[in-house]
């Protein structure tokens, strides 16, 4: 465990946690949107189907993160064997967190919003969820959901925008709130784990404020748009987020999704309509 120990003192973190590989990874700095994937779990082969051929030198990198690895392979396989045991871990995680008992871990987490708060003034610091647009891994960084907005964001710091978002699953926000309901939070007013409505009421009424000036704007003969891109242009152009659980579009939003597509359909024809007058 020196290994392990040499890396504590770089990240500052506790001492007391270098006793098992996932105490160490999980005190790691920039490890901190994941949550500890218990044992019994992991030893339970049936739940690690399939992952021997996603893992180079899958045994060993079981061992590891189970500390049950002989010092003679940390010696010859080191470099290697933590980027595999990293990305080990990292699968059984989004397999783990859409269980009955990882969804309550990463419930208390979502509680203390270590995931970070929504940046939309208006979701009123919202807590967010964490969120793989892919199931594979090595394709694309981990997001945030945001459950009020429904919208998708990239974590603020550097360590955690570069976490495979494989690790966290494209179904688990959205299970986390087919499972716990009440915790979907009101898409106005405040909701229980927003940060109280005193600290916000400044920045609400300057986000009113930029709102109306936004809305004056557009009033206004479409000065102010940029140089030569149309809005409607930009408006087809962004691409919307698709909650889905294991796959399938959840039901509801995808109805609400059909609806608000077709109302921003017929806002870029009136924009377009505007931009390019006959
Ligand atoms: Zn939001």
């Amino acid at each position: 465990m020196l290994r392990h120990a040499v890396e504590d003192a770089s990240t500052g973190s506790d001492s007391d946690y270098s006793n098992s590989w996932i105490s160490w990874f999980l005190s790691s700095k920039g490890n901190e949107y994941f949550c500890e994937v218990e044992e019994d779990y992991i030893l339970d082969r049936f739940n690690l189907t399939g992952l021997n051929t996603e893992v180079e030198h899958y045994v060993q990198a079981l061992d590891l993160i189970t500390d049950n690895l002989d010092d003679e392979y940390l010696e010859e396989l080191r470099g290697s064997l933590d980027i595999q045991a990293r990305l080990l871990y990292g699968l059984i995680h989004a397999r783990w967190i859409v269980t009955a008992r990882g969804l309550q871990k990463m419930l208390e987490k979502y509680k203390k919003a270590d995931f970070g708060r929504c940046p939309r003034v208006l979701c009123l610091s919202q807590p967010l969820l964490p969120v793989g647009l892919t199931d594979v891994p090595y394709e694309k960084s981990v997001k945030l959901y945001c459950g009020r907005c429904e919208d998708l964001y990239s974590p603020k710091s550097s360590r955690h925008g570069s976490i495979d978002g494989a690790y966290f699953g494209t179904s688990f926000p959205h299970l986390l709130f087919l499972v716990y309901p009440s915790l979907i939070p009101p898409k106005s007013g405040p909701s229980d784990l927003g940060r109280p409505p005193a600290a916000n009421s400044a920045e609400e009424a300057a986000a009113r404020r930029r709102v109306r000036q936004r809305e004056e704007l557009a009033d206004g003969s479409g000065e102010g748009l940029g140089e030569g891109i149309s809005t409607a242009a930009v408006a087809l152009r962004a691409d919307r987020y698709r909650p889905r659980i294991f796959g399938f579009q959840v039901n509801e939003i995808a109805k609400l999704q059909r609806w608000q597509e077709a109302v921003r359909d017929r806002q870029v024809a009136r924009l377009e309509a505007l931009e390019n007058p006959p």
